[in-house]
């Protein structure tokens, strides 16, 4: 058997590798769910036919965008997750001691249940007593909260269909008002070469927050060059980092080197965001 799975990044764009098995495939009220297995990416959890996540490299993307926000709040005790139905971003925030509750507001509960069935390394922490589970629509429940979170983290799949709203300036107020005084959001937002919508998310939290920033990383699974995330913050800076906090976190991404140096953008995507 010589399948190979194709991801269109652009028109004029493609990317491809080789799968073994597919072991799931179902079509939920919201998206098209798939896990396969591939030689050289592990298990890989497909909505839609875009990749989120794979077992090889999935640690880069969840350290990335839970242990950035989490370092810089000096006592995270309340946090929400938006997406995130796989678990890897859960799992990675309830490795600060300081959390006492985690909210995953993920609109779709069989992305949930599958990865609870396939991917077992990604989803366990989904049935910590930590976690809270709420199967609604982002967008509405982040409106019926103000004051309330210390970090809210928005993983969420690329603008299309029920994520489109996620990335405009209008969600990015309503997270505003439900953090609390000195709260702090981050999203994922692209490719910075690739996705159409970097420019404009960035901005629009740019807009909203005192202070605001994109930052890096390289993850394989996902479309050549860098990944981004931007993060917003009412209060702390990016370089006050709780590094006391190191000592009973354990990465094999994240170091407050690695945060540092995440934040120095290149000169061409400093011009993208002027
Ligand atoms: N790391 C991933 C990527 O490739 O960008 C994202 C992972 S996670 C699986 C994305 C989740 O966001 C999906 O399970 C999807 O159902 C969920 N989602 C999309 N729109 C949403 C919304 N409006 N409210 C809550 N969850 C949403």
């Amino acid at each position: 058997m010589d399948i190979w799975f194709t991801e269109n990044h652009t028109e004029g764009y493609k990317v491809s590798w080789r799968i073994d098995k597919i072991l799931h495939s179902e079509r939920s009220p919201y998206q098209e769910i798939a896990v396969v297995e591939s030689p050289d990416l592990g298990r890989a959890l497909l909505l839609d036919n875009t990749v989120q996540t794979t077992t090889r490299f999935e640690f880069i993307y969840h350290e990335m965008i839970a242990h950035v926000p989490l370092m810089l709040h000096p006592r995270p005790q309340r946090v929400m997750v938006i997406g995130g139905g796989d678990g890897g971003t859960v799992r990675e925030v309830l490795k600060h001691p300081a959390v006492e509750t985690v909210e995953l507001v993920e609109i779709d509960e069989r992305v949930i249940e599958v990865s609870k069935e396939w991917l077992p390394q990604i989803s366990f922490a989904l049935d910590s007593e930590k976690v809270n589970i709420k199967i609604v629509d982002g967008l509405q429940y982040v409106k019926q909260h103000a004051s309330r979170y210390d970090v809210i983290i928005v993983d969420c799949t690329d603008p299309v269909g029920p994520s489109l709203e996620l990335f405009t300036k209008n969600f990015y107020r309503d997270v505003f008002n439900a953090l609390k005084a000195d709260g702090i959001m981050v999203s994922q937002t692209g490719s910075p070469t690739f996705s159409s919508h970097f420019t404009e998310a960035v901005k629009g939290i740019q807009e909203v927050f005192p202070h605001s920033s994109p930052y890096l990383t390289c993850e394989p699974t996902y479309i050549a060059g860098f990944w981004s995330f931007t993060i917003g913050s009412k209060k702390y800076k990016f370089d006050n980092i709780n590094s006391d906090r190191m000592a009973t976190i354990e990465t094999r991404y994240y170091t407050p080197d690695i945060h540092r140096a995440a934040f120095v953008l290149p000169k061409y995507i400093e011009q993208m965001i002027k």
